[in-house]
């Protein structure tokens, strides 16, 4: 339910208003947007039936969220979410690139690559300690020494980090060392993972699981939001389809759908959607012109030997080009990068 606070309302009304869909059970989400504020009332909404807040000091009105998600809905907040990371705004008029190899290797190869990708534009790293890997065999990752070499190519460069948790025992150590904390698409509907995250104080990039509907995705949002965190940036990374020739197939549409659905953040990630550096540079063409607040891309100075997806590895050279490209289609649209 979203409860509409009149312009004029006192804070004593507003907590009055607070206090009481606590009593009721229910959980309360606040929403102060440049000219309104809203409150969420979340949870079993039968209930609000015997109780009219209505009529209470303050509220202007009450109406349902139709949508089976509540908090993350372009019903509880028509305003875009900007999140901050490290002062670079995620959400607002400048499309961001997240670049950086698919896991962190050596400090040397990081410490180049951050150099690299930051001089052509890119304002935050990726890079994953924990990977998770099809084959129990391949390269699992540094884990805890991996978010070390992160935390040092951040002093060294400045440039905030995400890396991504795969277990919600390492949450603590995650807000140590990373800026954003990244649950992977294998992750996205590990609803315990989730809830725990949605405990943090730090953003969230949150990947589409690969059969997941956008339905899903969202909910899997709200699971996030519902406890509390809505600093959530939505990544597209590909689905599953009857398609064999990319890795995955890029759902593009999911970008206009996904921002007529939620205030959210949406990014694309044409690496891991394609699985083939040379697709990269068009889709990632493709997904700022159809709207996407930003891109995370997989950059490697030798993607020949990388010990994890070379083969959609761009070269910095090739990547620092598709930043030129991207600046102008990011003009054209109105928007910066
Ligand atoms: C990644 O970004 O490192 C990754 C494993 O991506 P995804 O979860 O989208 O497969
Ligand atoms: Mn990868």
């Amino acid at each position: 339910m979203i409860i509409v606070i009149k312009k004029d309302a006192t804070q004593a009304e507003v907590d009055h208003v607070v206090e009481k869909i606590k009593s009721l059970g229910l959980a309360v989400h606040i929403s102060k947007g440049k000219e309104r504020t809203i409150i969420g009332a979340i949870g079993d909404e039968s209930a609000l039936a015997s109780t009219p807040l209505e009529i209470m000091p303050g509220v202007e009105k009450v109406m349902p969220i139709l949508k089976p998600y509540k908090v993350v809905s372009k019903e509880f907040r028509s305003e875009a979410t900007v999140i901050d990371v490290e002062g670079r705004k995620i959400g607002g008029a400048e499309v961001q690139v997240i670049a950086g190899p698919c896991s962190v290797e050596t400090k040397e190869l990081l410490l180049d690559c951050a150099r690299k990708v930051k001089k052509s534009g890119a304002r935050i790293l990726r890079g994953g300690a924990y990977k998770p890997r099809t084959s129990p065999y391949s390269f699992q990752g540094l884990g805890e020494e991996g978010l070390k070499y992160l935390a040092y190519v951040k002093r060294e460069t400045g440039l905030p980090i995400v890396s991504e948790l795969m277990d919600p025992r390492d949450t603590e150590l995650f807000c140590e060392y990373v800026d954003v904390i990244q649950i992977g698409a294998r992750n996205m509907q590990n609803f315990r993972l989730l809830t725990e995250v949605g405990r943090v104080k730090k953003p969230i990039l949150l990947k589409r699981g690969l059969a997941a509907t956008i339905k899903e995705f969202l909910m899997s949002t709200e699971y996030i939001a519902s406890q509390g965190n809505t600093d959530i940036i939505l990544c597209e990374r590909g689905i599953r389809t009857f398609e064999t020739s990319t890795r995955n197939t890029l759902d593009l549409s999911a970008v206009p759908v996904l921002k007529a659905e939620t205030h959210l953040p949406v990014f694309v990630d044409p690496s891991h959607a394609t699985g083939k550096w040379d697709l990269v540079a068009p889709l990632s063409r493709a997904a700022v012109a159809v709207g996407a607040d930003g891109l995370m891309i997989e950059v490697h100075s030798d993607p020949e030997n990388a010990l994890c997806d070379g083969e959609q590895s761009l070269k910095p050279d090739k990547f620092d080009s598709l930043m030129k490209d991207l600046r102008a289609i990011a003009a054209a649209i109105g928007r910066t990068l």
